[in-house]
């Protein structure tokens, strides 16, 4: 039987297949120290697990509108303007199962065959992947590690063609941690007014941040009516296996966003809606003493990584990703790239880890080697997860 050819130009999320994997050598009764998904390990704060039972058992346990119910639509809007310092309309909200519906969403509304998207490389895989599948042309824009993972002007400049849609934006930023300064959002506002593109700004991490303020493009004049923000409840509320998320866009996309989801999903499950309204109105110490532990295992992530041979990193400013550049150590180990170590490292010091090659294709002139390792485990499970890779690489050195 027939599998479509398009299948063949949608990639995938390989951190789930080294999960399948970690979990595994678990099941064989490894302990594996795993840093290897983005999702923070802390329980769903109790008031919004509260909500959501009573909202299932008031019976709000229907189909809901596709664009998401009003009131839940009312308080992102609520939220997006105070936090955004824009006038956001609920006919500007968007909710879907999760954050991930948007980026697939904007990019099949918006772009046609042939049309060319810039994406941050390394990047969250998924931007590349819905872009070849939709028939675009996916073109990389590197993050550089002098630049604290942000972009060179001249890169984007250069990138830019008559048939460039759109720019897609994500900070701060996974996997590298780094975030957007206010004048790298600054030029890139000017070069899309100018090219008259979208620019898709996935913030999905903006308020897991460490240092300095989170800025978002959608603030500066003239990029509101262009700019597809996404945002959602996974990360902020530890709230990944609910799927919540929305977008915000003008109105007249948020009507097709929507009639894809009337055709793919119908809606967004009813009562997680209401624990969405929860979330964003009620007490927020619990998402706050999350992000404050994020902060502490950053510290120590960080000065542990940096002090093993070969390896050395920036401080990330935001997410729970650490990026570091492992060139010398997969040349002080005989590897011939951070694949290798990643194999390396699951298999000598059971830790998981991913790769560079797992966050996009390698950019042209790209010679160094990267890892990424997510923060979100205990503090003990970082410091015994460090020592192990410490061992592993210095005694091999
Ligand atoms: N964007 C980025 C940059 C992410 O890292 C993730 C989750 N890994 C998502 C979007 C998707 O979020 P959700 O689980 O809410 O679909």
């Amino acid at each position: 039987m027939q599998i479509a050819r398009r299948m063949g130009r949608l990639g995938t999320e390989t951190a789930f297949e080294v999960l399948a994997e970690v979990n595994r050598l678990k099941a064989e009764g490894q302990n594996i120290i795993s840093f290897a998904l983005g999702e923070p390990d802390f329980d769903t704060p109790r008031n919004v697990k509260d909500t959501a039972t009573k909202a299932i058992n008031d019976g709000y346990t229907h189909y809901s509108p596709s664009a998401g119910i009003l009131p839940l639509r009312e308080s992102i809007a609520h939220y997006i303007s105070e936090t955004r310092g824009i006038e956001v309309t609920p006919e500007e909200v968007v909710v879907t199962p999760g954050a991930k519906p948007i980026v697939f969403d904007s990019i099949l509304s918006c772009v046609n065959e042939g049309d060319e998207v810039i994406y941050p490389n390394p990047g969250y895989p998924i931007y590349e992947s819905v872009i070849n599948f939709i028939g675009g042309k996916s073109v990389p824009l590197p993050l550089l590690e002098e630049k604290s993972f942000s972009f060179d002007p001249e890169d984007l400049r250069m990138r830019i063609t008559p048939k460039t849609r759109m720019i897609i934006l994500n900070s701060p930023h996974n996997p590298t941690g780094g975030i957007l300064s206010p004048d790298d959002l600054e030029t890139i506002a000017e070069i899309a007014i100018q090219a008259d593109l979208w620019v898709l700004s996935d913030e999905i991490y903006s308020k897991i941040i460490y240092d300095g303020e989170f800025r978002s493009i959608i603030s500066i004049p003239g990029m509101k009516d262009r700019t597809i923000l996404v945002d959602g409840f996974s990360k902020t509320y530890a709230m990944t296996g609910w799927r919540l998320g929305f977008g915000i866009m003008k109105k007249e996309l948020a009507v097709h966003i929507a009639r894809i989801e009337t055709n793919v999903d119908s809606c967004t499950a009813t009562f997680t809606q209401y624990a969405g309204i929860e979330a964003l109105k009620g007490p927020q110490a619990e998402s706050s003493a999350m992000i404050a532990e994020f902060q502490k295992r950053r510290d120590i992530i960080y000065e542990g990584l940096n002090d093993i041979e070969g390896i050395k990193c920036l401080r990330p400013r935001g997410a729970f990703y650490i990026y570091p550049n492992v060139t010398e150590a997969c040349r002080n180990l005989g590897f011939r790239d951070s694949k290798e170590l990643q194999q390396y490292l699951l298999h000598k010091a059971n830790v998981a880890v991913l790769a560079r090659n797992c966050f996009g294709q390698r950019n042209e002139g790209e010679k160094e080697e990267y890892i990424r390792l997510s923060y979100v485990t205990s503090r003990e499970n970082i410091i015994e997860g460090v020592k192990r890779i410490k061992k592993a690489i210095e005694s091999k050195s």
